[in-house]
């Protein structure tokens, strides 16, 4: 699709060159964050300077744009999101959207360390999802792997979460050795809540402290030794995720499967990402991106914006090419998850 006047006009809709329409955005407001887990950060990061990061203005302009021409879901990600400073005005300004019914669903991907302040204000603003990522129930654990989290304070934010009417699904990345003997407990801890239950493959993505190729368990692992204990069914339910689902008959719940190294989910992409500096990500796992602070920045009109993120979702490529590189363990794309968000 060429981009012109008329298409800024009537705020024609993000379409790829394989037919598919953009309404997914997911926004990275920050990169930094309160824990370091283990396999997203190394423990000293290096952290973008001010500068660099689009203000909560920019933010609210940039997914008033993606709005305006045809994003119906938008996810705050980062980063911790909820670490940002302003954050609820960020939230509390999009929720117009939300009014005006141009936006059908306004989430946040978080680690849950700060619900317990936001949960009401989330709420209000018209959150009714969040996606909340926790790797193990066990406290001592919960520590070794976020290396600076507080399992408590994150359980009383999902607490808090719940009591506001906030619908919880609980993201598990699953790490060979690491957390693989929870993951009954975990279905039952979710299902029991009625949260719904996400498990996800490692990616290779950004420098860390520790060889990848050990915490990578497939999940086609996971989902054989689930069946020895559970009575799983696919279900053709889909939150507009890359995620598969299946039913859990014992307790009517169901958990969820991202699989990026295993299995390509690519076909049926509408998203694209943008991260906290405003730079568009056509695809997490390829390294094809576009400015769009600079556009932003340049002029107080959007004519530029548009232009960038017409010509950038023409090169939106049909899937990724993610591994892990064997020889070298080097992470086959570099910039770290908490860049691009999740
Ligand atoms: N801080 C928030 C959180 O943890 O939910 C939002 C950002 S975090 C980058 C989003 C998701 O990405 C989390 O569920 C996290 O577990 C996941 N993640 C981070 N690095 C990953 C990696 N290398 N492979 C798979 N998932 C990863
Ligand atoms: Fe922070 Fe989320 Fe990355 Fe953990 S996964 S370090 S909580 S951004």
């Amino acid at each position: 699709m060429r981009f012109n006047d008329t298409q800024e006009q009537t705020g024609a809709p993000l379409i790829d060159p394989f037919g598919r329409t953009i309404d997914y955005l997911r926004l990275s407001v920050t990169d930094r964050c309160d824990f370091r887990c283990v396999y997203c950060m190394a423990e000293n990061m290096h952290f973008l300077p001010k500068a660099e990061i689009l203000t909560l203005e920019e933010l609210d302009r940039l997914s008033t744009a993606f709005i305006e021409h045809g994003v119906k879901r938008l996810r705050l990600t980062g980063g911790e999101p909820l670490v940002r400073k302003g954050i609820m005005t960020l939230v509390s300004s999009l929720s117009r959207h939300l009014e005006t019914g141009a936006l059908e669903e306004l989430t946040v991907t978080t680690n849950g360390s700060q619900l317990s302040r936001f949960a009401k204000d989330l709420a209000a603003a018209g959150v009714r999802r969040l996606n909340v990522s926790i790797d193990s129930l066990k406290e001592e654990r919960f520590r070794a792997i976020t290396r600076w989290g507080r399992f408590q304070q994150v359980m009383d934010g999902i607490d808090a979460a719940l009591a506001e009417g906030i619908k919880i699904k609980l993201n598990v990345v699953a790490l060979k050795g690491v957390n693989e003997d929870e993951f009954d407990d975990m279905i039952r801890f979710c299902h029991e809540r009625g949260m719904d239950l996400t498990f996800i493959e490692t990616m290779p993505m950004g420098e860390i402290d520790q060889d990848r190729t050990d915490q990578y368990l497939p999940l086609s692992k996971v989902k054989q030794d689930l069946a020895q204990n559970w009575t799983l069914t696919p279900t053709p339910y889909k939150t507009g995720g890359p995620a598969s689902y299946m039913n859990i008959k014992e307790t009517g719940g169901r958990i969820g499967f991202i699989t990026p190294l295993s299995h390509n989910f690519c076909e049926s992409c509408n998203r694209v990402r943008v991260t906290c500096t405003g730079t568009l990500f056509m695809c997490l796992g390829q390294e094809d991106a576009a400015d769009l602070r600079a556009p932003l920045r340049a002029s107080e009109s959007n004519d530029g914006l548009m232009q960038a993120i017409y010509h950038a979702i023409e090169r939106k490529p049909k899937g990724h090419d993610f591994a892990i590189d064997r020889l070298t363990n080097r992470p086959s794309i570099g910039r770290h998850m908490s860049v691009t968000g999740g």
